[in-house]
């Protein structure tokens, strides 16, 4: 079955979309992405997710190709096209087509462009198993607060995290896990305090993580906010990560070493199920 996608105002069967060779996007990595999940056909944590688009595209000064409204009406409207019940709707903004040229074009006429991916994510088997990581270090850029769709390093530390028999990546900078390369990285040390990296320019702000943050303050877990290492996260009782297509995956081993009993643990399971029971009763 071809899917319907979203380009430029047109919704087309994806064999038939074009977005130029002189996009920049395309030609510079200039643009910024949002992936926002879909359950039962509602979009979860939306609102969060456009408010991100806006941050990434003011800091990047990319003019934006449309309101909030004209956004969540055409992911809606590619939820029933596709007949999407469980997956998420890709949506990229780039600074458009303009001759190739290092400096940004004087009148940039950005390009917006949507589809969908059907995943399955509540009964995910990550989900009973637990995750295996390791851990590459951290080639990217210093502004990986902003969500561009230069993804190459990530797509570099997932490869090889697969290549050496694990299922995802944790990136190392100076001593210290920054996050995952395509999610927010947790431990729960040995007293149950859950540590996560603190936000700024080395990390994503996970829209998961926020709302997984908001959780533990309902649950009375513990919380820091700070770096840890590689060696911290070995010796934890748990260890988990987050992000919009995942919610939260047990990680059960770390560079070869066992977390707590090798078994997805307690705390994993309970953000987990309280995140998706609050992120549904919101979602529309
Ligand atoms: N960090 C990185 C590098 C990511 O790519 C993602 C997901 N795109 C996340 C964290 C998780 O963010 P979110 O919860 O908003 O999906």
């Amino acid at each position: 079955m071809t899917r319907t996608v979203y380009v430029n105002g047109a919704f087309v069967p994806e064999d038939e979309a074009k977005i130029s060779v002189f996009d920049r996007g395309f030609l510079f990595s200039d643009g910024v992405y949002e992936v926002s999940t879909v359950v039962h056909g509602k979009l979860l944590d939306n609102p969060a997710h456009l408010a991100r688009l806006r941050r990434s595209m003011s800091e990047l000064n990319l003019p934006s190709p449309a309101t909030d409204e004209e956004i969540v009406a055409a992911q809606k409207k590619l939820i029933e096209q596709n007949s999407l019940e469980e997956g998420a709707v890709y949506l990229q903004v780039s600074r458009g087509a303009a001759d190739r040229d290092f400096a940004f074009p004087a009148n940039p006429k950005p390009s917006l462009v949507m589809f969908t991916q059907p995943k399955n994510l509540l009964h995910a088997p990550q989900v009973s198993e637990g995750i295996k990581i390791v851990s590459v270090p951290d080639i990217r850029w210093k502004r990986r607060d902003i969500k561009t769709v230069s993804l190459l390093a990530q797509s570099l530390a997932k490869q090889a995290a697969l290549d050496a028999g694990a299922n995802d990546a944790w990136m190392v900078e100076d001593g210290y896990v920054t996050e995952g390369s395509s999610n927010n990285a947790f431990i729960v040390d040995q007293n149950g305090t859950l540590i996560t990296r603190q936000l700024g320019n080395e990390i994503l702000p996970g829209i998961t993580r926020a709302s997984v943050l908001r959780l533990t303050e309902i649950e009375s877990i513990k919380l820091e906010e700070r770096a840890f290492t590689i060696a911290e996260a070995c010796a934890a009782q748990e260890a988990f990560i987050t992000s919009a297509t995942t919610f939260v995956w047990p990680v059960v081993s770390i560079d070869g070493h066992t977390v707590g009993d090798g078994k997805p643990g307690p705390v994993a399971g309970k953000l987990r199920e309280l995140y998706i029971e609050t992120a549904l009763a919101r979602a529309d």
